[in-house]
């Protein structure tokens, strides 16, 4: 374990995210559909290691991560768990994936042509085959496409196709039609493995959205991300969602300086605020080199002192930055940037709208500086 001297650090609830496996998994309750658990970008900036352990733990069968190379870091971390990078990954390290037995997405036949030379004799590597039935991101499209490379797959010795998935674009929205026709053309795509008597391997659709609000549309797999963490996949269908999630990341860090300033003093880089009367100001050390961005001043955001809101008033630093107190507090008392303190709650949703964005990625900006404590 690293040592941290800051005052600033992250709290990751397991407890939070174990509950969230488990209550997602109880939709699936009769009818068997594994949960891949989507720990990509260190776990959405929980700790890729802890979220994947726990979620094993509570019920998920296999993970899901977007590069090699942070399948390799959970393999060295000790975890045994099937595992399925989904992003490319160049046919130059098949070998490398297949000895760790990590399961890469494929959907190019070039990259059939290529990988066997790699892979060596007397082993096999584990795919997935991707469809791009609407995302537009990476994926076979056409049946022409999708002959061939099952054509030339079936003769690989060293390849065995162990799944089929696709990605929904809109699962998360209220208007339905353009995830039935996604789901539609997956179904359809499949429905041409028969003609060329391949044998249907697992097959997985559906991200936290689909997961949640459509389990009957679910085949063997489900790939649950955002709402592992206990966030929404959107404002929208949140009213929705047939599962009560718990957030498991808050944000803190200590007051390292109060002061109470005379009217017309400034503030930060700029000068750009200017103290309109007697105000009690605070210093938080946090700021943007630590993914706490510049935004976050600008579009008046606020933060939690002894359950009470204070705006970020200035420029934000890069390493810190400065509130309006209520009224005089002690230094050293926490602040919350995101999470609960006494009756108020800043959630991820409220940060991510301060800054024009989506709670995806909020926690996946806080930086690696910001240590992760776990709770
Ligand atoms: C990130 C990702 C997921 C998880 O999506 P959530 O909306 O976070 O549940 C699922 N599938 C693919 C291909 C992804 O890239």
């Amino acid at each position: 374990m690293e040592q941290h001297f800051r005052d600033t650090w992250a709290e990751v609830s397991l407890a939070a995210i174990a509950h969230n496996v488990q209550a997602v998994k109880r939709l699936y309750d009769k009818k068997k559909v594994e949960v891949i658990a989507v720990v990509k970008a260190n776990g959405y900036g929980h700790g890729a290691l802890q979220v994947a352990e726990t979620a094993l733990q509570a019920g998920a069968s296999y993970l899901a991560v977007a590069l090699l190379e942070e399948a390799i870091q959970l393999r060295e971390a000790g975890i045994k768990a099937p595992i399925l990078v989904l992003g490319r990954v160049s046919p130059k390290y098949a070998g490398l994936a297949a000895e760790q037995k990590i399961s890469l997405t494929v959907f190019q036949k070039e990259w059939l042509e290529e990988a066997p030379s790699y892979i060596g004799p007397n082993r096999t590597i584990s795919i997935h085959v991707k469809f791009d039935t609407g995302m537009g991101r990476i994926g076979m499209r056409t049946k022409e496409e999708a002959a061939a490379f099952f054509e030339y797959a079936k003769e690989q010795k060293a390849i065995t196709i162990e799944g089929i998935y696709t990605h929904f674009a809109t699962a998360d929205e209220l208007d339905l039609g353009y995830y039935e026709q996604q789901h539609k053309r997956f179904c359809e795509m499949v429905s041409w493995l028969e003609e060329w008597n391949v044998p249907p391997p697992l097959l997985h659709t559906g991200n936290s959205a689909a997961g949640m609000r459509f389990p009957e549309k679910a085949f063997d797999l489900f790939r649950l991300g955002i709402s592992m963490y206990g966030l929404t996949p959107s404002p929208a269908i949140k009213a929705q969602l047939p599962v009560e999630l718990k957030p498991a990341f808050s944000l803190k860090c200590r007051l390292v300086q109060v002061k109470k300033l005379p009217a017309g003093e400034a503030i930060s880089y700029g000068a750009t605020y200017r103290t309109t009367g007697e105000e009690w100001i605070g210093t938080l050390p946090i700021g943007y080199a630590d993914g706490w961005l510049r935004y976050h001043s600008q579009r008046v955001g606020e933060v939690l002192v002894n359950g009470k809101r204070a705006p970020f008033v200035g420029r934000i630093c890069m390493d810190q930055c400065m509130i309006r107190l209520p009224g005089p507090v002690e230094e050293g008392t926490v602040v919350t940037l995101i999470g609960k303190d006494g009756d108020d709650e800043i959630t991820m949703d409220e940060v991510a709208a301060r800054l024009e964005t989506i709670n995806y990625e909020i926690p996946c900006v806080i930086s690696e500086r910001v240590p992760r404590i776990y709770i």
